[in-house]
């Protein structure tokens, strides 16, 4: 999305422009916000309770907006579906950071906070290099993104943001902090995922690797009896492997592997996979939905970027007006945690477009969904029905406590915050480590209080 799309879609209105003016030799910033007007998320399921948002264009933009706002919010892509990224007082978006910056030599590439995967992935592609994963669009900003522990699939991969090996955030003071995984130790492992708590990302620095194939192919009706012995196995069939259901006749609707070519596998085109049938056309994992929107399936190889998300960049992903939730639980339990949720799917798919099940490698980042988990995530998109989802989050989330089920950060969720603790082993590390950055609670919100300051 252009800035000018951007506008539009957040139906803002074009107030004071931020225009740097001169004065003593010291460069000043208005402190008007540069849209003000009624603003919400992708979905259209949150409408933010702030009207003002600044647009910098520049880190030292971002400097001075930061030291003279009283409270702020940074607001990424608008992808999530809860109050994560609100603010009462005011949002920076940082859409007008958007360098990058490949370096060869230390294969990383470090990219501005405004920067969405689907401008870095051709830019680093066409240098020869890729990133390990990608989510299922590529829509969604990298710091907002890694922000929040977001993931695609695949047993040996972790989240997006266990990709981040440097950050450089602008504190509550209006200075420039930079971590490194390198220098930083467990402090950086506490900052990576941080749910906009410490202050404004202003630059990310992510690992890269050499550039590589994927070819996708999708399965249709995989009986769910399969996964009992054969969980890991199925899940471990490709690169990343998704299996979307919508709960009925216990099976999975589809099956998506995408499959790495570069270390000399081949696409998988068996007629027949653990009893499900190979699709003979491309799919849209919602029922209904043009497959266009889609990335290349059928088994035909093509660049990491554009088979590992399953919507493309150009298109609307999913189906647009939507709700999302997800939880995590451990993977050695990913069967039963299913059979559970199973159990309630007359309660669940009167609501559901599709639930989509992927695993995700453990991690060491303190609040990150898969920390020292290996992982499997139960996602549900839902209607636009939040009076109805509301009543049915409950009770999947009953169903999943045996299983210590972790909620996704930027989904919807009504887990009670002493719950929400007790699976969160760093989330009192966590705390402490935003007071540290943030005293005067800055950068809190009505979400941070609940879920991280509360019980
Ligand atoms: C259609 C759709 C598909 C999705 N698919 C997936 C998926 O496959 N896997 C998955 O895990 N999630 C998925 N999500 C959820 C999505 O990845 C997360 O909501 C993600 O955080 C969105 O990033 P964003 O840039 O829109 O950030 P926002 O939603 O705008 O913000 C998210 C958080 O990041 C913070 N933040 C953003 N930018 C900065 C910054 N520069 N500095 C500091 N803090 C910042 C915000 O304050 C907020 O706390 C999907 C969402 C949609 C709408």
């Amino acid at each position: 999305m252009n800035k000018r799309e951007f506008l539009k879609a957040s139906g803002a209105l074009l107030t004071t422009a931020l225009l740097p003016v001169i004065s003593s030799g010291e460069p000043m910033y208005s402190e008007s916000p540069t849209i003000t007007g009624k603003r919400t998320n992708w979905s259209g399921n949150y409408t933010y309770s702030t009207d003002k948002l600044f647009l910098p264009a520049s880190t030292e933009e971002v400097r001075h907006i930061v030291k003279a706002a009283p409270k702020l919010r940074t607001l990424g892509t608008t992808h999530s579906f809860n109050g994560i990224a609100d603010s009462t007082a005011a949002q920076i978006s940082l859409k007008g950071l958007d360098s990058m910056v490949l370096d060869r030599a230390t294969r990383t590439v470090t990219v501005g906070g405004g920067v969405p995967y689907g401008k870095l992935a051709p830019y680093i592609d066409s240098r020869g290099f890729a990133v390990h994963n990608l989510a299922s669009l590529p829509h969604i900003s990298v710091a907002g993104a890694c922000s929040t522990g977001t993931h695609g699939s695949g047993i040996k991969n972790g989240n997006l943001s266990t990709a981040v090996s440097g950050l450089e955030i602008v504190t509550p003071d209006g200075e420039i902090v930079h971590l490194s995984r390198q220098k930083d130790g467990d402090a950086f492992k506490g900052a990576v995922v941080s749910i906009g708590a410490l202050g404004v990302i202003t630059k990310v620095t992510l690992d890269v690797e050499p550039t590589f194939q994927v070819a996708q192919t999708v399965y249709q009706n995989l009986s769910f009896d399969v996964l009992k012995d054969h969980f890991d196995e199925i899940m471990g069939s490709g690169y990343s492997v998704s299996l979307f259901t919508d709960w009925q006749n216990h099976r999975a609707t589809q099956v998506w592997i995408k499959r790495r070519i570069d270390s000399g596998a081949k696409p998988n085109l068996d007629p027949q996979f653990f009893g499900a049938t190979l699709a003979t056309k491309k799919l849209h994992p919602l029922e209904g939905h043009d497959a266009e929107a889609c990335t290349e399936q059928m088994g035909i190889p093509g660049p990491w970027y554009e088979r590992l998300p399953h919507f493309r960049m150009a298109f609307t992903p999913s189906s647009g007006q939507e709700l999302q939730s997800e939880y995590f639980v451990p993977r050695e339990h990913a069967y039963e945690a299913i059979l559970a949720v199973e159990q309630i799917r007359d309660l669940i798919t009167p609501h559901l477009f599709i639930t989509e099940l992927r695993t995700i490698a453990e991690d060491d980042l303190w609040i990150s969904p898969c920390y020292k988990r290996p992982s499997a995530a139960i996602h549900f998109t839902w209607k636009p029905e939040w009076p109805d989802v509301q009543k049915v989050l409950p009770h999947i989330e009953e169903k999943l406590a045996p299983f210590n089920a972790r909620p996704h950060w930027a989904k919807l969720f009504t887990m009670a915050p002493d719950r929400l603790h007790q699976m969160h082993p760093r989330l009192a590390d966590f705390r402490k480590l935003t007071q540290t950055y943030d005293p005067r609670a800055k950068f809190h919100n009505a979400f941070m209080d609940t879920n991280v300051f509360e019980a």
